[in-house]
């Protein structure tokens, strides 16, 4: 008779660790070797699996094998490939080694950093890291730990927006009041991912002070600045307080990039918070030659980008700098007798639960040290310059049939294009052929693309990028495309 009155259950079993796991990754190697050959974009039906699971969960274990076998039968014909060399939907999510062996001993590890002391080395890598990736794309000092601002790792865009509009918004109503949060107005233009609004709403700006401002193909898609200030004076006009100045840098549509340095100049003049929205394009600004697109970042209160899109880090791992951590932590700072600790009460560290919504913080930032320390600077640029170069040669075979337009100048690695439309007959049945050729390139299961209309222009969006994208792929991709277009054509 043993001693034990209850039975432990033993759920990081160690004797089976290393071979269970190995099994693992010999499934993901082998998805990442065949993945060029599943339908890039899923073709299920709705309900598919559903159907396929009892409505109860197993009473029983069942063995790894079984399930590694029925994700290959029953998860994987409902994956969209967003890994798939053939990919060029919305923007890629990338993926690499080092991020992968980073999030595995993050997983490993699983700390649960809300403040310094529950992993020290948790928040102060975070601070490295986001200092180093402050260098790497040659922010202001101003934005970094070093030079009193500092940077936190979310797990999206939408996150960090809400916690600089509560910050622009608390710091705005300590000045006019509580009861004027009615009064406080957003401005953003037509091309702004809808991230801004929601985080607009959610923060308690009512939903008819989100000032859209309409773009238009004569500048890109990028805000006039004159437009935004001829908005601004109709509010201030009406009484309304003017209190945050969101300015894309590479919006979703088309990659169109507001001027942030005009910007800056009316949200200094009008003492608004001015904010870069870069999830997609700001890891390119690693690359000296493309920083020009920044001229004005000094004016800026923050700036976001999400790495999990072109920097190699995989999901999740989204950058939020500020200059001003002081009115962050006066709008999300929160005591609590539990988290009462030595190190806090000493001020000589940096709570990160104070930077964000939830409390439970992931060790985001073991990932893209990873990154970092295994590609260094320079293999990263080569990464994003090589993908632009991609992008150039796409819209270079674009341009080679005089069938089709490339409607945007391309500036990263997205290629806006369509079907011209016929003279006689206008945007509208331009529209319905290109959306025509769209399907039936992704019903083909080769390839993935997105669409986008700008102005009232439907383009198709090809977002090149994919970890395993290579030149022949984009090759094969104009071939189909050209394909399907003699069959829309007919
Ligand atoms: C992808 C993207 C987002 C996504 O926001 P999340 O909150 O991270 O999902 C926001 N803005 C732009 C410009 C994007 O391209």
């Amino acid at each position: 008779m043993g001693s034990l009155l209850f039975q432990k259950f033993d759920p990081l079993n160690l004797k089976f660790f290393s071979s269970e796991s190995n099994k693992v990754i010999e499934f993901i190697t082998g998805y990442y070797k065949n993945v060029d050959k599943y339908p890039v974009r899923s073709q299920v039906k709705p309900g598919f699996l559903l159907n396929l699971y009892p409505k109860e969960a197993p009473f029983q274990p069942t063995s790894l094998e079984s399930i590694l076998q029925e994700i290959e039968t029953n998860i994987i014909p409902g994956i969209t490939h967003w890994q798939s060399p053939n990919f060029y939907a919305y923007f890629p999510a990338t993926t690499s080694n080092a991020a992968f062996h980073g999030e595995m001993l993050c997983n490993a590890l699983n700390v649960v950093g809300f403040n310094w002391i529950c992993s020290p080395a948790a928040t102060e890598l975070e601070m490295i890291v986001m200092d180093w990736l402050g260098k790497m794309l040659n922010l202001p000092q101003s934005f970094l730990f070093a030079g009193n601002g500092g940077g936190v790792i979310h797990g999206s865009t939408s996150e960090g927006l809400v916690c600089v509009l509560a910050a622009a918004r608390d710091k705005a109503l300590k000045q006019y009041g509580e009861d004027n949060i009615t009064k406080l107005v957003v401005y953003a233009s037509d091309q702004t991912h809808f991230v801004v609004k929601k985080a607009a709403k959610l923060v308690g700006i009512p939903p008819r002070n989100f000032r859209v401002i309409p773009t238009s193909l004569s500048t890109c898609f990028a805000l006039k600045p004159n437009d935004v200030m001829m908005a601004i004076e109709r509010d201030l006009e009406s009484g309304l307080v003017p209190l945050f100045l969101c300015a894309t840098a590479g919006a979703t549509p088309s990659s169109s990039v507001d001027p942030v340095e005009g910007l800056g100049l009316l949200a200094q003049k009008y003492s608004m918070w001015l904010h870069i929205e870069a999830a997609y394009a700001g890891s390119a600004f690693i690359c000296p030659e493309l920083r020009h697109y920044l001229q004005g970042i000094e004016f800026a209160d923050s700036i976001s980008m999400n790495l999990h899109k072109w920097l190699l880090t995989n999901m999740d791992c989204s950058c939020l700098w500020v200059k001003s951590p002081r009115v962050l932590l006066d709008s999300l700072s929160m005591t609590d007798e539990v988290l009462r600790n030595e190190a806090s009460e000493s001020k000589q560290v940096v709570d990160f639960m104070d930077w964000q919504i939830a409390s439970s913080k992931r060790f985001r930032a073991l990932k893209l040290w990873f990154v970092l320390r295994r590609y260094g600077i320079h293999n990263i640029m080569t990464h994003i310059r090589s993908d632009i170069e991609l992008a150039k040669h796409f819209e270079a075979l674009v341009k080679s049939d005089n069938r089709f337009e490339v409607v945007v100048p391309v500036k990263f690695s997205l290629v806006c294009f369509r079907l011209k439309p016929y003279e006689k007959e206008g945007e509208e049945s331009s529209k319905v052929l290109n959306w025509k050729l769209m399907e039936a390139v992704n019903s083909s299961g080769r390839a993935y693309m997105t669409h986008a209309v700008l102005g009232d222009i439907f383009v198709i969006r090809c977002a090149i990028g994919t970890s395993l994208t290579e030149e022949r792929h984009v090759s094969e991709l104009w071939k189909l495309i050209q394909e399907k277009t003699d069959v829309v054509l007919e």
